[in-house]
């Protein structure tokens, strides 16, 4: 039950968010401590840790159950042992993203859509994160750099969408992410602005008044994609920050990861699906891990990713179904594993 964990609510002075990022838990010896969990856990996360440090807000780690190393939202982001195991297959820059560069920051894969690294920092360190050995200080988003990107944005009428990613576009200041849209507002030929953030839901108090203002100040239309992987997530303070954001009239869509022992079963999906359509947010993408350097301990093959997504179809209306996805180095979008029953036609 969600209501049955308490996440501190924040009534929200401008820029108290900044402050519940800053005091994040780094260490993992107070994770453990705060979750009563034992010392045996300790010396792997640590040694982890080194790699890709801990990072998690304390109002996420409220949505955690106490003494129960499995749950869900703290296999996201406890470091482990199996971490530092060297699994065939599994690289540093698994979607041999530098190749794709257009400015410092700025990524053309795909047509129509270029996506700005906003900021390499994050709220939260996911531990699949295929950017956990990203070198984003090379691309830091800093605003003299983003004026290079949006030149380049502005030079390609091509570019009708710009997304902002990262990291955590809501990372970055209201200041910032003002002065970076007036830049933008500019570029006659850009039609939609997306951002993707888990931030929203993770560090509920970043969706304060400024931000809600810049969002119904923008002159595009707005798509939101959240990052949620668990019904356990969207805790009462994280309702209240997607009620914000519905009031603004963006669309409001989700994505998530696919991550054994943490949401790979169907009941899971189904209710995390029910779940965000409780509260105005579709199911977007549910993607197949990157073969990123130390995940390997949270891939789930891609005939069980099938099997679970032909369930949901089963039990929930087609729009709550999200599409089983891949990134495929090279290809020209996403590509599409499976998106509900599968066809009986041979
Ligand atoms: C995933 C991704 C996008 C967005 O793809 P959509 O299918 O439009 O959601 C754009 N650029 C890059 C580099 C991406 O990885
Ligand atoms: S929020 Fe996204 S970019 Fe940040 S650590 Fe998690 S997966 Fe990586």
């Amino acid at each position: 039950m969600i209501t049955a964990t308490s996440p501190t609510r924040h009534p929200i002075p401008l820029s108290s968010w900044q402050r519940d990022f800053a005091e994040a838990v780094t260490d993992p010896a107070e994770l453990l401590a705060l979750l009563g969990l034992g010392d045996e856990w300790l010396a792997p996360a640590r040694a982890a840790a080194k790699v890709f440090p801990l990072r998690v807000p304390r109002s996420f780690v409220a949505r955690m159950r106490h003494g129960d190393a499995n749950d869900p939202l703290l296999r996201q982001v406890l470091p482990l042992a199996e971490e530092l195991d060297e699994v065939t297959g599994f690289v540093t820059d698994p979607n041999r993203e530098s190749g794709f560069r257009l400015a410092p920051g700025l990524l053309r894969k795909y047509s129509s859509r270029a996506l700005l690294i906003a900021t390499e920092a994050c709220a939260l360190h996911c531990r699949y994160c295929f950017r956990r050995e990203f070198p984003y200080d090379e691309q830091q988003g800093e605003t003299g750099r983003w004026k290079e990107a949006v030149a380049a944005i502005a030079a390609d009428r091509s570019i009708t969408e710009l997304i902002l990613s990262g990291g955590d576009p809501l990372s970055v200041s209201n200041a910032r992410l003002r002065a970076l849209s007036s830049d933008l507002e500019n570029v006659t030929h850009l039609e939609s602005l997306r951002l993707h953030t888990r931030n929203a839901v993770v560090l509920p108090s970043r969706i304060d008044q400024g931000f809600i203002e810049w969002l119904r100040a923008l002159r595009w239309r707005v798509t939101i994609v959240l990052h949620v992987n668990h019904p356990n997530e969207i805790a009462a303070d994280a309702i209240d920050a997607l009620e914000r954001l519905r009031g603004t009239g963006a669309l409001l869509l989700n994505q998530s990861t696919l991550l054994r022992g943490v949401n790979d079963d169907a009941q899971t999906l189904s209710e995390l699906s029910r779940r965000l359509h409780r509260h105005g947010v579709l199911p977007y993408y549910l993607h197949l891990l990157d073969r990123v350097r130390g995940s390997a301990h949270f891939e789930v093959t891609d005939s069980t990713g099938i099997a679970l997504i032909q369930t949901m179809a089963q039990q929930l209306p087609g729009y709550l179904v999200p599409k089983l996805v891949r990134e495929v180095a090279g290809a020209e979008a996403k590509t599409v594993i499976a998106a509900g029953l599968s066809s009986q036609i041979a």
